[in-house]
């Protein structure tokens, strides 16, 4: 038998800190009482369970696996479930209150919560991912429900998994329940459009923003960090509309191309190597760190937490960053690149495309009835383009940045929610 370790907290530029930074903030300028601030903070719940799963070797792996419920005060708490090696309580709960702004700043009735599991899903089979789903599910019967707490896909899970957390739960309660999760696949009940949305969403911010700095898109270029689900479509998505896309970049490094990469072409071979873009052709290929340093109009980084922080901040050469990942910029980033003078469409505003379609498919799974894809794309964009306008009057009204005026759009729904329902 064996333990995985879950990765150490990194101390230094912690999730956690850099979203409770921008938060204090916020909430110093909304003038929040103290005793309001310690209930906006703490998480309402924070569950850890051990998950022994049988590998293929026969070998039984005891994996650790979290889930945090930052808020249900809006409604059934809401995010998705993180499969990865870093995954730890610390960014459980990061990533979690992070839901529950990013859902009160597009305005859709769910509170925010958060999963993952320590563990590598590239080095295992289909079928230790299998198990792996299903013992996380089992041991969170009681915190899933379809009005409790939902879940969805994050780093190293999708439609694939989801369909395994669904079958598992409606097993338990002896119907099917496809509510309990979104992100499922098409014939489970999942709905058009959600794989693509929250690249989608990420489009909708760019085009916002560039509409705001006078940047006509047809003239633009723009780099793309990360080519995932969220990287791959938001390069896409911007193609269609455009924008020239000058680099792209995954695990194996980055491919730049001032001449524009052919993003279909990329999709295409990633999806016949096993995900990765090592061997792409059409581009030249450069390290992961220079992708930041590319004089382009638009940097969509699309990974994960703290890529851009004070030791390459001072490189960056956009006029834009669209935060397609949670949390890409330490706090200790922000006020370098706002000296900058670099626009920032912050993360809990720029990726809640995904989650606003996966309001949309819990929705059209509860009335028994499948939207066309033509009325969950206009929906979506209105939701984001809306969102986007009343961050950016904030902006103005309160003179700070975006991503301040995000936070005080969505603490300031929060706490007023506070006040109206009275109890704790
Ligand atoms: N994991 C995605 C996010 O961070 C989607 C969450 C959801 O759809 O519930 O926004």
């Amino acid at each position: 038998m064996s333990y995985i370790e879950p990765a150490p907290i990194k101390d230094k530029e912690n999730p956690l800190e850099s979203m409770m930074q921008r938060f204090d903030k916020a909430v110093e300028i909304l003038g929040i009482s103290e005793e309001m601030y310690h209930i906006l903070k703490v998480p309402r719940k924070q569950v850890i369970v051990g998950l022994p799963v049988t590998m293929d070797s026969g070998e039984i792996k005891t994996f650790e696996g979290y889930r945090v419920i930052h808020s249900t005060i809006l409604g059934p708490s809401k995010g998705g479930i993180r499969f990865d090696p870093e995954v730890s309580l610390d960014e459980v709960r990061a990533l979690a209150a992070w839901m529950t702004w990013k859902c009160a700043v597009v305005d859709i009735p769910y509170g925010g919560a958060k999963g993952g599991v320590a563990c590598n899903p590239r080095e295992m089979s289909a079928g230790e991912i299998e198990r792996l789903m299903r013992a996380y599910t089992t041991a969170m019967l009681d915190v899933f429900g379809p009005d409790q707490d939902i879940p969805a896909p994050d780093m190293g899970t999708g439609p694939r998994e989801m369909a395994w957390l669904m079958d598992e739960y409606s097993k338990s309660k002896g119907m099917t329940i496809p509510a309990v999760v979104t992100g499922k696949p098409l014939v489970l009940g999942g709905s058009l459009g959600r794989t693509e949305a929250t690249g989608r969403g990420v489009m909708v911010s760019a085009l916002a923003g560039m509409e705001k700095l006078r940047i006509n898109p047809y003239r633009a270029s723009a780099v793309v960090q990360g080519f995932g689900n969220v990287g791959s479509h938001a390069a896409a998505l911007l193609r269609e509309r455009g924008v020239a896309i000058h680099a792209i970049s995954d695990i194996s490094g980055a491919y730049h191309n001032d001449k524009g990469i052919d993003v279909d072409a990329a999709i295409a071979y990633r999806d016949q190597h096993e995900g990765s873009l090592e061997g792409f052709a059409g581009a030249e290929r450069i390290s992961g760190d220079e992708i930041f340093t590319i004089p382009v109009d638009v940097l969509v980084p699309a990974a994960k937490e703290d890529v851009i922080t004070r030791k390459n901040v001072e490189g960056i050469q956009a006029r834009m960053i669209v935060e397609g990942a949670n949390g890409p910029t330490s706090a200790k980033a922000d006020h370098i690149i706002n000296e900058k003078g670099i626009m920032v469409v912050p993360d809990i505003l720029a990726n809640a495309g995904g989650v606003t379609v996966s309001y949309f498919e819990w929705v059209q799974n509860r009335i028994g009835y499948k939207w066309t894809l033509e009325r969950v794309n206009r929906r979506t964009d209105r939701i984001m383009k809306d969102s986007f306008d009343k961050v950016y009057e904030t902006s103005l009204k309160h003179k700070v940045s975006l991503r301040i005026a995000a936070y005080i759009v969505a603490i300031d729904k929060v706490a007023s929610t506070y006040k109206y329902r009275g109890g704790f």
